[in-house]
């Protein structure tokens, strides 16, 4: 086997599991985070069953707590107006805090570098090398790039990627509380211009996360005042922040939430996770498909020789496994966040519940 230089950007799940994948076949890896190890991020916390089975076999998965298994899944409409169902496949909660911090550390163990406070600033590509430049002006030399940085970062400016030109209406708040829910149930609440998730997560926690819009956050010119005026129109919302305890000081907020097209491989560098494509968090696998691409990345580098073929094998399966979920998670987004929009997901999941689980079939993979 021929060892190969790979160049990590972003430590996210897509970087993260690419990069022990990588290490555990001997190549060597540096992975650049910008942040630093345990960190919160704007996330509805709710794995898809999907991954359990590869995290599990390859250790990567922490059995230090317990992570509540979601079979579930309980949809209101802006009104309130509930209807639940089975899941076929399910998931479990944990917090990306938890998991992130323990993949970071699996990371180490397997022989990764890992450079923390650490913003890649640009990444070139010249006569078969990359050369990846920090932010504090180090250069890097690499093979192959794995770029992992998530939905959107001045890199893709950098790298002149024509989804960062369009602007986002939507903005993600997230909050772990303490409330009495049913841990088993993964719950999807509409309001005006958006949705709430929650979930149980480990420690008797339960992680509340929602897709606003931007807009309405500058009409009400506050988090607090935009949740008073839109999210607790919907009755299940009003109560579930009236008589929750919330454990962070402030919510985590992200802004300029873009599901547009990108490519999965750009100027030779293999994009995975969101970087690739983010798919509407409503569908519930984002988690799931940052895990399997920084997979198929890792799999295609260690697997081919020629970089032809590594971005050929790579293309291929990324297309072969998510393209066709991320066309339906933008079609399913619209029967969400309005009144009637919303009454109308409502009605289709009580009376005909084949049609959801024709949606949830088409938006999600099966077990890797
Ligand atoms: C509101 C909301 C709710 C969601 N809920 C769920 C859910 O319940 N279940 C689910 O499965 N998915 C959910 N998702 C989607 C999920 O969060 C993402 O799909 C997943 O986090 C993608 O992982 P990633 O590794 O690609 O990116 P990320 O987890 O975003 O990681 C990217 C990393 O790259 C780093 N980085 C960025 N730029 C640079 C740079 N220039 N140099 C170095 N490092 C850099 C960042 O600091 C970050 O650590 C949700 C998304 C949103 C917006």
């Amino acid at each position: 086997m021929i060892k190969k230089r790979v160049i990590v950007v972003g430590g996210g799940l897509a970087g993260l599991i690419a990069a022990c994948q990588l290490a555990k076949n001997g190549h060597l890896v540096q992975l650049f985070e910008k942040k630093q190890y345990p960190f919160h991020r704007v996330c509805g916390e709710y794995v898809s069953n999907e991954v359990l089975d590869f995290l599990k076999r390859e250790n990567l998965f922490p059995e230090t707590a317990h992570f509540p298994s979601i079979s579930k899944f309980e949809f209101s409409d802006t009104k309130g107006n509930t209807v639940s169902m089975d899941l076929d496949l399910g998931g479990f909660g944990i917090s990306r805090f938890l998991l992130d911090d323990f993949l970071a550390n699996q990371a180490i163990l397997l022989g990764v570098e890992l450079l923390q406070n650490k913003p890649v600033e640009n990444i070139n590509f010249n006569s078969g090398v990359f050369e990846v430049i920090t932010q504090d002006q180090g250069t890097y030399e690499a093979e192959f790039v794995i770029a992992a940085h998530g939905k959107r970062s001045k890199l893709d400016k950098v790298l002149n990627r024509p989804f960062i030109e369009k602007r986002s209406p939507y903005i993600g708040v997230k909050y772990h509380i303490r409330t009495d829910a049913s841990k088993e149930t993964v719950a999807l609440h509409n309001f005006k211009a958006g949705y709430c998730g929650l979930n149980a997560i480990e420690e008797e926690k339960f992680n509340l996360c929602y897709l606003g819009s931007r807009d309405e956050l500058r009409k009400y010119g506050s988090i607090p005042e935009m949740e008073a005026q839109t999210l607790f129109k919907n009755p299940r919302l009003k109560e579930i922040f009236n008589s929750s305890d919330f454990l962070f000081e402030k919510p985590e907020v992200i802004n300029e939430i873009n599901f547009e097209f990108k490519r999965p491989v750009e100027n030779h560098v293999l994009m995975a996770g969101d970087a690739a494509g983010l798919i509407t968090p409503l569908c519930g696998n984002g988690m799931a498909m940052a895990i399997h691409s920084g997979k198929l990345a890792a799999e295609a580098i260690h697997r081919f020789d020629s970089r032809e073929e590594v971005e050929k094998n790579y293309q291929r399966n990324w297309n072969m496994n998510f393209s066709r979920r991320l066309r339906v998670g933008r079609v399913v987004q619209r029967l969400f966040g309005s009144e009637s929009a919303s009454s109308f997901a409502r009605f289709l999941l009580s009376d005909f519940p084949a049609i959801g689980k024709v949606i949830m079939k088409n938006t999600h993979g099966t077990p890797i």
